[in-house]
């Protein structure tokens, strides 16, 4: 009796594993072939690795700050300048509140201010002309190009005038903007480089870091970026007045060497954009491994653009030559729907995410960003500048190349980067069958 009831549980077991397997095979035959989207099985169930990635090595510098009593600008953050600019090969870094801060301030060490002209390209985070807003300069916008997503330094030389202060070349999605092109129309015309590396930590122009190459270079480690710490920034220059100027401008005209010595004084405008001692703690922690997921980032998108670039109608960015590693922030490419059925961008993004592969569209011309049309139009802009020369702005400030890449653009993130290869496998496995069944989905869009 208890043989049988064993036997008898032991077909029962069999044939639901039979049953299974069966079911198993069927959609690897045919269902496993066709898009989430149109029912059928996704082709990644797991999330990518979490961003931040906390350790608790972490918590410990964090507490141990929080347990001192040391919580004013000092020890940590002190250490953290000596780091970050020992690892990147600069000669001095000075810490901020964020990375708009460091642009804040940058443009503040140079004295830029009302009337004055400042160069930005128009794919970017916002901030990169936020900054140049808050000193009442004019933004004036250098047309991208399309290939690479950067500032066309082909279009830069022509966008110089006089009044021109300073030009922010934008390292955008850790890619390197032309550095060589840049740095050299801007010695040519005597004006100063502010590289906007906020997602560029640890990339790489001709083997030195990005960020290390301009009269400041500012970066970001506002949480999602590569190097996080909730909210945070940093300044990197190798001129030493630039380094105390910018150092005055972020903590209250406050001397670089007085801190230890007693307070002494420098400068004019000025105001507090000091990192905490917190953020200092957990940055210095954060920096452990950085290299090598740099490099893992850099790896993985070196293969995945071996796969997507066979894709057609898949076009990602290209690097310029000089750019010895990518940081990554941001895998970046181009998606062109006629060689997808005509499937919408939308649609195709909406696909992809259904597959388990989250992908976005990335930024909106930045020119056309309604803030920059409020600054201009405020009582202060039109005093400064004239109606004439504001009513002129927008027509003055096209970018029709950039129009497009907002248009073709779509981004993976820098944490989808950081796993194992067989990742990569599973993404352009799943942008594959996107174009293999582009016709069904743009039926049923
Ligand atoms: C994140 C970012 C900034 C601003 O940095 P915050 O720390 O968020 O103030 C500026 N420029 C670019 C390109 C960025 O990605």
């Amino acid at each position: 009796m208890d043989s049988g009831l064993t036997r008898r549980k032991f077909l029962a077991a069999a044939s639901a594993a039979g049953a299974g397997f069966t079911l198993a095979g069927r959609a690897a035959g045919a269902e496993e072939d066709k898009p989430a989207l149109l029912g059928g099985k996704p082709v990644r169930a797991q999330g990518f690795p979490s961003w931040p990635m906390v350790t608790p090595p972490d918590e410990k510098a964090v507490m141990e700050v929080v347990r001192s009593g040391r919580w004013y600008h000092g020890r940590s953050v002190n250490r953290f300048e000596e780091e970050y600019a020992k690892i990147n090969g600069a000669k001095h870094c000075v810490a901020t509140s964020s990375g708009t801060g460091a642009l804040y301030t940058s443009l503040g060490a140079f004295g830029v201010g009302p009337g004055d002209e400042v160069i930005v390209p128009p794919y970017t985070f916002m901030a990169t002309i936020t900054v140049v807003l808050l000193h009442y300069a004019m933004p004036v916008f250098v047309d991208s190009d399309r290939e690479t997503f950067q500032m066309d330094p082909g279009k830069l030389d022509a966008a110089i005038t006089d009044r021109t202060a300073a030009i922010i070349p934008v390292h955008i999605g850790g890619y390197a903007a032309d550095m060589d092109s840049i740095l050299a129309i801007a010695k040519k015309r005597n004006v100063p480089v502010i590289e906007d590396a906020c997602q560029a930590h640890f990339g790489q122009w001709r083997g030195r870091s990005l960020g290390s190459w301009g009269t400041t270079g500012c970066f970001s480690f506002q949480v999602t970026k590569n190097l996080p710490s909730g909210e945070g920034g940093a300044i990197l220059t190798n001129d030493e007045p630039t380094a105390n100027k910018c150092f005055a401008f972020h903590n209250c005209c406050r001397k670089r060497s007085g801190a230890a010595s007693g307070f002494t004084y420098e400068g004019g405008q000025n105001t507090n954009l000091r990192m905490t001692e917190f953020q200092g703690a957990l940055l210095l922690s954060q920096m452990n491994g950085l290299e090598e997921r740099a490099n893992t980032r850099h790896e993985n998108a070196k293969y995945l653009t071996s796969m997507l670039r066979e894709i057609p109608g898949i076009l990602p960015a290209r690097l310029y030559e000089g750019c010895t590693r990518s940081a990554y922030h941001l895998y970046m490419f181009r998606y062109q729907p006629e060689k997808f059925a005509n499937l919408r961008r939308a649609d195709f993004l909406r696909a992809l995410n259904a597959e388990g592969i989250p992908c976005s569209a990335g930024y909106a011309p930045l020119n056309k960003a309604g803030f920059i049309q409020d600054a201009l139009n405020s009582r202060p802009y039109v005093r400064v500048y004239g109606k004439a020369a504001i009513e002129q702005w927008a027509d003055r400030n096209r970018c029709p190349e950039n129009d497009t890449l907002c248009e073709e653009a779509a981004w993976f993130t820098q944490n989808m980067l950081l796993g194992p290869r067989t990742d990569m496998d599973q993404i352009a496995a799943a942008v594959r069958k996107i174009h293999k069944f582009a016709g069904d989905l743009a039926r049923s869009a």
